[in-house]
C-alpha cells in the first residue's frame, strides 16, 4: 500500500471507530489502539500533507483560532418553544391542534428536552459546511471550527442523505465529563464551573478550538430542516438522522393519546436522573410533518410543538448553621448546614452558598427556612428564604472577617468572587491541601499514602510541607491510627518511589496557582530544569507559548517566597527530579540556547509543530508574539503582515525556513 492509500484507509478506519465510540457508545477497539492509529495517521499526514483528507480524523484535535465569530443569518429561523407545566396544559394544547386540523388522527413524538446550547448544522453533499449558534433565532455566530472538534458531529455522512439540509440539535456536556473537568480545575487551583449547560455554551465561543477539543462535549440532534427531504414524520426524521450518522437518543416515543404522552413525561421526570446528561423537560411534537406545516408558527414558537418543563426539584428545610471551608488555595466557601432532607433521590445535608455576595443578596440567615434546589449543579443550592417562617429574633448574617482555621484576617481583592486566607504556610487546611495535591494521582502519585493519612501526619507534627514526606521513617509512621508494619512500609516506599516521577509532573505537584498539568508540561519543556525556571522573570515567562501574564506572575510570586525555594532545595536533596530526563534530552542540543523564536506562516520542508519542536530541542524557546526579546522571526508562506511590521519595527531579524534549518 502506498502512503496515499494508507492515509485513506486509516482515515476511514478511524472515522468508523469515532462513530462507534461517540455516536453508538459501543467502541470496538481499546483507547490505546485508537491513539496509536491516530498517531500513525498524524505522522503520515505530516509527511504527506497533500494526501490529508478534508475531514481527516486528526482535525478533531483543533488548533485553529477564531478571533471574531462571524454573524450568519439562519436560512430557517430557529424558534423557541412554548412551555407547559401540567397535564391540563398539554390537553389544552392538543385541543387547539385538533380544532385547527379538523377531524384527523393526530400522533405525537415525545423527545427529551436536552439542556445545553442550541446549534444548527448545515450539510452539503454529505459534508458539514457550517455550524451556527441559535443567537436571537434569526442570526447566530459561526462556530464551525469549534463544532468540528466534537467527535459525535459527523464531518461526512453515510447513506442516502439529501443534497443540502440543516439539522438542529443541542450541544451538551455530560455529567461525567463535567465532573472530570472540574476536578482538573480544582487540582490547578482554579474555581470549578457552575453547571454543565453554561460550560457547554461557553465552550462554543472559545477562541482556541484545541481547547474545545479537550472538552468532552456531545451533540444530540432532533430536527432536520430543508426542502424535498422525502420524510413524512418527526419520528421517521429521527431514524433518518441516526442512519446518516448523527447521535440521536433512542428514548423518543411515538404516542397516540394524552395518556401515553403523560406516561412518557412522568417516567422521565423520575428517570432523568439516570441519564448521562442534563434534561429540563420533554418536547412533544405533532408527528406528521404535513400537519406541522399546516399548523405553522406563532411569532415565537411552532404551534406543533410544546415543551413540558420538569419542575426543578425543590424542598424546604431549616438552615441550622453557616460554616466556612478553607480550600487548598485559601479560598473561603460558605456552606449551609441543613436539617437533612430528601431531594431528587438523595439526602441533602449541605448546600453551597458560594460567597459573601450570595448570602447578602438572598439575605440568608441561620435559623431560616430555605428552599433548596438540585438543578444541573451537582451540589444543591439555596434558591430563596421563606421569610414568613423567619424567627422574630433573627439577625442578618455577619460574614466572617478572619479565617476559621487560623484566625488570620481574610482578604478580598477587587474582582475576586471570594475571600482568601493569606496565611498560606500557617493555615492547616492550606498546608494539608498542598500536600494532598502533591501526592495525588496526576502529580507524584504516591502509593500507600492517602488524604486522611496526610491530615494525621500533620496533626502529629510529623510533616509541615511536602518535602517533609521524604524524612518519614517506618518507626514514626507505625504508631499512627490504622497503621501496621506493612502499611507503614508501603508508605515509606511509596514516597521513595516518587523520586522517579518526571520533572513535568513534579512541576504540577508543587501546586503553583494556575499551573495545571498542561502548563506544567510547557514550563518543564521550555526551561528544562528548575534553576532556569526559578530565575525567570515575568517578561521571560510570557515569551513561552501559551503562558500568559496571570500564570507568569503566579510562577514568579511562588519562587519569590523563600519557603518554596527551601522546599524545592530540600526536595532536590532527597533526589526528586528537577530536570527533564536524559532520555528526553537525547537528540537535543544547546545550539540555540537562550534565544527565543517566533514562528509564523506555513512551511515547506517541515510542519509548524515540527519546527517548534526543533526550536525547543535545540535549547531555545518558542514565543507566542513578537517583542523586543524575540531573537528571530521564522517566516513561512502566508505570514501575517502585522507580524512582519512589528518585527521590522523592533529590529527583530526575519529568517526563512531554510535559514533556520541551516542554524540547526
Ligand atoms: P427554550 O430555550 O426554553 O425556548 O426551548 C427551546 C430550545 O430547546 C430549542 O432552542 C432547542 O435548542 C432546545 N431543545 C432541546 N431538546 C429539544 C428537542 N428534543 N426538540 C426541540 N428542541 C429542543
Ligand atoms: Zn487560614
Amino acid at each position: 500500500m502506498n502512503s496515499k492509500e494508507k492515509i485513506a484507509t486509516l482515515s476511514k478506519e478511524l472515522r468508523e471507530h469515532n462513530y462507534n465510540y461517540y455516536v453508538l457508545d459501543a467502541p470496538t477497539i481499546s483507547d490505546y489502539d485508537f491513539d496509536m492509529k491516530l498517531k500513525e495517521l498524524q505522522a503520515l499526514e505530516e509527511q504527506f500533507p497533500e494526501y490529508q483528507e478534508a475531514d481527516s480524523p486528526t482535525l478533531r484535535v483543533g488548533g485553529e483560532i477564531t478571533k471574531n465569530f462571524n454573524t450568519i443569518v439562519h436560512d430557517h429561523r430557529m424558534y423557541s418553544l412554548d412551555n407547559s407545566y401540567s397535564k391540563e396544559d398539554i390537553e389544552d394544547w392538543e385541543k387547539r391542534i385538533q380544532k385547527n386540523l379538523g377531524d384527523v388522527d393526530v400522533e405525537y413524538t415525545c423527545e427529551l428536552k436536552y439542556d445545553g446550547a442550541s446549534i444548527s448544522l448545515t450539510y452539503e453533499k454529505g459534508t458539514l459546511i457550517r455550524a451556527v449558534t441559535r443567537g436571537d433565532g434569526i442570526q447566530g455566530d459561526d462556530v464551525t471550527t469549534n463544532i468540528k472538534t466534537i467527535r459525535s458531529v459527523p464531518l461526512k455522512l453515510k447513506g442516502d442523505y439529501p443534497e443540502k439540509f440543516d439539522i438542529r440539535g443541542e450541544i451538551v456536556l455530560p455529567f461525567d465529563g463535567f465532573k472530570k473537568m472540574n476536578e482538573e480545575r480544582i487540582a490547578a487551583g482554579e474555581e470549578p464551573y457552575m453547571n454543565p449547560r453554561n460550560t457547554a455554551s461557553g465552550s462554543l465561543k472559545l477562541q482556541d478550538s484545541s481547547l474545545v477539543a479537550q472538552r468532552p462535549l456531545e451533540c444530540l440532534l432532533y430536527s432536520i430542516v430543508g426542502s424535498n427531504l422525502g420524510i413524512e414524520t418527526q419520528y421517521r426524521m429521527l431514524d433518518k438522522a441516526r442512519e446518516w450518522g448523527f447521535k440521536v437518543p433512542t428514548v423518543a416515543k411515538l404516542c397516540k393519546t394524552t395518556e401515553e404522552v403523560m406516561d412518557f413525561v412522568n417516567h422521565w421526570d423520575i428517570h432523568r436522573h439516570d441519564l448521562p446528561y442534563e434534561t429540563d423537560g420533554v418536547v412533544v411534537k405533532v408527528n406528521n410533518l404535513l400537519h406541522q406545516d399546516e399548523l405553522g408558527y406563532t411569532s415565537k414558537a411552532p404551534r406543533w410543538a410544546m415543551a413540558y418543563k420538569f419542575k426543578a426539584e425543590q424542598v424546604s428545610t431549616v438552615l441550622n448553621e453557616i460554616t466556612y471551608q478553607v480550600g487548598r488555595t485559601g479560598a473561603i466557601t460558605p456552606v449551609a448546614n441543613l436539617e437533612p432532607v430528601l431531594l431528587a433521590g438523595t439526602t441533602v445535608k449541605r448546600a453551597s452558598l458560594h460567597n459573601a455576595d450570595q448570602i447578602e443578596k438572598l439575605d440568608i440567615r441561620e435559623g431560616d427556612t430555605v428552599f433548596v434546589e438540585k438543578g444541573g449543579e451537582i451540589i444543591p443550592k439555596i434558591i430563596k428564604v421563606d421569610v414568613s417562617k423567619r424567627p422574630s429574633n433573627s439577625l442578618p448574617t455577619n460574614y466572617i472577617g478572619s479565617c476559621p482555621e487560623c484566625d488570620t484576617l481574610l482578604e478580598r481583592t477587587e474582582g475576586d468572587a471570594k475571600h482568601y486566607c493569606p496565611n498560606e504556610y500557617g493555615c492547616p487546611p492550606q498546608i494539608t491541601g498542598r500536600i494532598q495535591h502533591y501526592i495525588s494521582r496526576k502529580a507524584m502519585d504516591i502509593e500507600g499514602l492517602g488524604g486522611e493519612t496526610v491530615e494525621l501526619l500533620f496533626k502529629e507534627g510529623l510533616i509541615k510541607d511536602y518535602a517533609d514526606l521524604y524524612t518519614l521513617t517506618k518507626e514514626q509512621v507505625m504508631p499512627l491510627e490504622r497503621m501496621a508494619e506493612k502499611s507503614a512500609e508501603n508508605l515509606v516506599n511509596g514516597v521513595l518511589a516518587s523520586t522517579q516521577i518526571p520533572f513535568e509532573r513534579v512541576m504540577f505537584a508543587l501546586g503553583i496557582r494556575f499551573v495545571g498539568e498542561t502548563v506544567a508540561k510547557k514550563l518543564a519543556k521550555a526551561y528544562k530544569n528548575i534553576d532556569a525556571l526559578m530565575t525567570a522573570s515575568v517578561e521571560d515567562l510570557i515569551q513561552v507559548d501559551e503562558i500568559g501574564q496571570r500564570i507568569a506572575e503566579s510562577v514568579v510570586a511562588f519562587f519569590e517566597n523563600e519557603k518554596n525555594v527551601e522546599a524545592v532545595t530540600r526536595l532536590k536533596s532527597f533526589g526528586v527530579q528537577f530536570e527533564i530526563s536524559a532520555e528526553k534530552l537525547e537528540n537535543q542540543t544547546e545550539k540555540l540556547k537562550g534565544q527565543t523564536f517566533v514562528v509564523s506562516g506555513v512551511f515547506e520542508a517541515v510542519s509548524r509543530d515540527e519546527l517548534k519542536k526543533m526550536i525547543e530541542d535545540n535549547g531555545a524557546k518558542v514565543g507566542s508574539s513578537i517583542s523586543s526579546k524575540t531573537s528571530y522571526l521564522v517566516a513561512g508562506d502566508k505570514m501575517g503582515p502585522s507580524k512582519r511590521t512589528k518585527a521590522e519595527k523592533l529590529n527583530v531579524p526575519i529568517i526563512s525556513e531554510q535559514e533556520f534549518l541551516d542554524m540547526v
